[in-house]
């Protein structure tokens, strides 16, 4: 790291805990301080010294066209020119729900919020309010962001730092969340069939991108939609992550399967702030003011915010784009793949269209147990390899890597040679 960020970092540290707005980007689960960013454009991010990077993160998912796309940047500096925030409706915000009722097919109607975390705590609330139920099931490794009732056996920075629970969330809450192993239909049918009639939904990342990428197996999710509507038990995707990025109707049109609710995020601010929760309209219709379950934001849809997402939805319109995604994607993965075995490093791949992981292990990764029993300290000196290089991974084994429009084949056929020298020094 250079002489700035360490600087900015040692004064961060003092007044921001950790440093940092978010746990995993400290960087302690692979020992190294983070490189503070100034600017990024394209697929490259540029730190305090100007050092250049390629960016595999791409703030965690959302920048799938890229950064400073020009269209969407335009589209921020035109609302930017009306005022940044009013509190009251625009049609901006009505545009970005149609986008969103039109392309995500289970969504009839949808409420704006302010990230992921709102969308899912919304609709577990909306979910509970509805079946006038307490319990919720969720999977091990899964991550629904920060909210409470389903921070229990979580992924992201929970399995990054191997939290099993937060301290601050009431054991009496804790209690009403069960968390299963993902892919076990079997656990969930003897979770059913002990608590069903107490069970408000079940949510799960219809594919989990944050324990690495884990695909559902044939069948899982096609079960989980049989026995939700068996019990009157709502299912939810989150769809965070997925949403607009494995397709433009998320995993459920990749899928077909119709969950009653979807939570939205990342990708549909297209980098600012938003998220999002819709689904059936007899369920949505419940939220206030139509209905008396209470959810509300003073910044929700933010005009900025809309038009930043409604020009990124706009381009990804073109269903072209998630062929050449699919096309890049494989490109990186198979070189990624090819150049581990050429230097004799045991990896698996887990990947659906330009989201993907490595894992350093010989075995299937289908769960949270078995992608902890990989050999994540192997992912240590290869991060800190590849961050030498200059290739900017999330920095941590549990997080997914993410390719935009604009990382091209030279771009990623270098990142492949680099991963060849750091392969070949584990
Ligand atoms: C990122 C993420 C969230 C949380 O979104 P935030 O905007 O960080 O609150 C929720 N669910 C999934 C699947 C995510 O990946």
């Amino acid at each position: 790291m250079g002489k700035r960020s360490k600087e900015l970092f040692l004064k961060a540290q003092e007044i921001i805990p950790g440093g940092v707005n978010s746990p995993v980007r400290a960087g302690r689960s692979v020992g190294v301080d983070p490189p503070f960013i100034r600017r990024a454009d394209g697929c490259y991010l540029w730190d305090m010294e100007g050092k250049r990077y390629i960016d595999y993160v791409c703030s965690w998912g959302p920048m799938i066209l890229g950064h400073r796309h020009p269209e969407v940047i335009q589209a921020i500096s035109d609302a930017l020119e009306n005022g940044t925030s009013y509190g009251a409706p625009t049609e901006l915000e009505l545009n970005l729900a149609k986008m969103i009722v039109e392309t995500v097919p289970s969504v009839e109607m949808v409420r704006m919020v302010n990230s992921g975390t709102e969308a899912t705590m919304s609709a577990i609330r909306l979910a509970r309010g509805f079946t006038n139920r307490d319990m919720i099931i969720k999977f091990d490794g899964c991550y629904h962001g920060h909210n409470d009732s389903s921070l229990v056996s979580a992924g992201s920075g929970m399995a990054t730092f191997g939290i099993p629970g937060s301290p601050g969330i009431p054991a009496d809450l804790a209690r009403l969340s069960i968390s299963l192993p993902f892919n076990s239909l079997e656990a969930v049918e003897k979770a059913v069939e002990k608590f069903g009639a107490q069970i408000a939904a079940v949510i799960v990342e219809p594919i989990a991108g944050n324990m690495g990428v884990v695909l559902p197996e044939e069948g899982f999710l096609e079960g989980l939609r049989e026995i939700t509507k068996e019990n009157g038990i709502l299912l939810i995707f989150d769809e965070v992550i997925t949403g607009f990025r494995v397709s433009p109707g998320g995993a459920q049109e990749l899928y077909n399967i119709m969950p009653d609710l979807t939570c939205l995020g990342k990708i549909i601010g297209g980098g600012l702030p938003v998220g999002a929760y819709g689904g059936r309209k007899d369920i949505m219709s419940q939220v206030a003011p139509d209905g008396n379950i209470y959810q509300a934001g003073t910044l929700s849809g933010n005009p900025l915010a809309m038009a930043a997402g409604m020009a990124t939805l706009m381009i990804l319109k073109n269903k072209e784009i998630y062929t050449r995604l699919e096309e890049k994607s494989r490109f990186l993965f198979s070189g990624l793949k090819d150049a581990a075995v050429k230097a004799g490093v045991d990896i698996v791949i887990n990947r659906a269209g330009s989201m993907g992981s490595l894992f350093f292990t010989t075995s299937p990764v289908v769960d949270f147990t078995s992608a902890k029993a990989t050999n994540a300290s192997k992912y240590i000196p290869f991060y800190k390899e590849m961050l030498a290089q200059r290739i900017y991974l999330a920095p941590s084994p549990f997080e997914s890597i993410f390719i935009s429009l604009a990382h091209n084949e030279e771009i990623m056929k270098k990142t492949i040679d680099f991963a060849f020298n750091a392969f070949k020094k584990l």
